[in-house]
């Protein structure tokens, strides 16, 4: 077994005293994020970086915006260059994937047949996407989009007039159909649900979600599955559950992702929609952190466990967990947040919804207009409370909506879905 840890000694050779080995887990922001957390303040631990792609950690929300609309160049996507990891002296195993840990020993093996020792090990292995599991889902020119070779696939595919069928109106598959349509492919949307993003946004806006994108000429079948894909080697069409045939020249699946839990479950780590921790980023397992997508951590100022699949939560989480690493206190509790960009519209999301709650949408100015709120409340004696807001255009609102969620503030409805009333004066 290597061993990550190490001591350091000086200019005499006197052992000086023992240099703590962190593991890093998956090659993403929150890993990459987490490197720059521990050396605030150890710059002298040994750190091993174990990536399952072969790549240095990158960006993934540019992979279904600029850099498919070939607007940015895909180096622009990397959160760092080499030569900052080595000036970080941090020693990369990309390409490696951990195969299994033993949480009671402290001993990460590698798909080499390696295995690294630690003191502490962070578990940032993100998400994988759904497969569509139907006849024809391995044809040629079905794709997914999580990686980067997946962007540059489908980048490549994206010609005047080819025929693209999106499975799944969820993030991926809006922000994906906007591209498409940017380099001029005609788009087909397939949806179970009613509206996009029914689940998240609900109906009022969802709808708006659809009128958005019928206006830029995508079709939409709501209500409709996916029944198999037709094609000798590669795609020729899409058959639906309601027996329509679409003719495709690229699938692109949507469905949702899961997050990677499995080196965690393996070591009987505790996880429940993800690895659950606490508000420092630590599992209930000595020695084991995790963050970003596959964290499911407890945020104290809503009182509940939460996992998001959100830019900002791999960016600060990684950051936090890092710190929290190297022995600084850390309560990591921000309000989630989330960005996307379709066309000309730029969205920001602030808050957290339960799953399955109740909770009424206030619209603030006309969705027409294609710059207005929305605000996700639940009835209060006084009032109504924001659990979440999101605004489309409407810029430098989102940290008024991250200050009415977090204080908890009972606001006037009428005040709130009244555009000439600042944000900031909603107390
Ligand atoms: C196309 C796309 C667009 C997005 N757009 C937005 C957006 O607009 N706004 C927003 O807020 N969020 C967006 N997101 C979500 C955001 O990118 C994710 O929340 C973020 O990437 C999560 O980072 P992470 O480091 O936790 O995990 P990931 O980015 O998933 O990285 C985890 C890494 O760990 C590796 N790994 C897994 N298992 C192992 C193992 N056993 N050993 C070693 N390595 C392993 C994986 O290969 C992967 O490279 C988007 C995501 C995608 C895919």
């Amino acid at each position: 077994m290597s061993d990550a840890s190490d001591t350091s000694t000086d200019t005499t050779g006197q052992r000086e005293r023992e240099r703590t080995a962190y593991v890093i887990v998956g090659g993403g922001l929150a890993a990459a994020k987490a490197i720059e957390g521990i050396r605030e303040s150890d710059t002298e631990g040994a750190i091993v970086l174990v990536a399952e792609e072969d790549r240095l950690p990158y960006e993934r929300p540019p992979l279904s915006k600029a850099v498919l609309k070939g607007e940015d160049e895909m180096e622009t996507a990397y959160t760092h260059d080499r030569d900052w990891y080595s000036d970080q002296h941090v020693e990369l195993r990309l390409g490696t994937p951990a195969t299994s840990l033993d949480a009671e020993q402290h001993a990460l093996t590698l798909a080499d047949g390696q295995s690294l020792s630690y003191d502490k090990l962070l578990l940032a292995t993100g998400s994988s996407a759904r497969a569509l599991d139907v006849p024809g889902a391995d044809l040629d020119g079905v794709l997914y989009l999580r990686e980067m070779q997946e962007s540059e696939a489908l980048k490549a595919r994206f010609k005047d007039g080819a025929r693209i069928v999106i499975v799944g109106a969820g993030w991926i598959g809006l922000e994906v159909a906007a591209a498409a349509r940017d380099a001029g492919c005609a788009v087909t949307v397939i949806e179970p649900q009613a509206a996009p993003l029914l689940g998240v946004m609900g109906e009022q806006v969802g709808g708006w979600f659809a009128d958005l994108h019928r206006g830029h000429g995508v079709e939409f079948r709501f209500g409709e599955g996916v029944e198999r894909i037709e094609g000798e080697t590669a795609v020729t069409g899409v058959v639906t559950k309601s027996g329509d045939t679409l003719p495709a020249d690229v699938v692109v699946v949507g469905v949702g992702i899961t997050p990677n839990t499995g080196l965690a479950e393996g070591a009987g780590i505790p996880t429940e929609n993800g690895i659950v921790t606490d508000s420092s980023l630590r599992t209930f397992v000595d020695g084991v952190w995790a963050a970003g997508d596959v964290a499911n951590w407890r945020s104290v100022t809503l009182g509940t466990n939460v996992r998001v699949e959100h830019w900002a939560n791999a960016n600060d989480g990684g950051l936090a967990a890092g710190r929290s690493m190297a022995g600084q206190d850390v309560t990591y509790d921000p309000i989630p947040f989330f960005f996307s960009d379709q066309y000309d519209i730029g969205l920001e999301y602030a808050g957290y919804v339960p799953r399955g709650s109740d909770a009424e949408v206030l619209l603030r100015g006309e969705p027409s207009s294609n710059e207005f709120m929305a605000f996700w409340v639940v009835p209060e004696r006084k009032g109504v409370r924001v659990l979440a807001g999101m605004h489309v255009n409407v810029w430098d609102t989102i940290d008024d909506v991250q200050r009415l969620v977090r204080d908890r503030t009972v606001v006037d409805r009428d005040r709130l879905a009244d555009p000439k009333v600042p944000l900031g004066d909603l107390t």
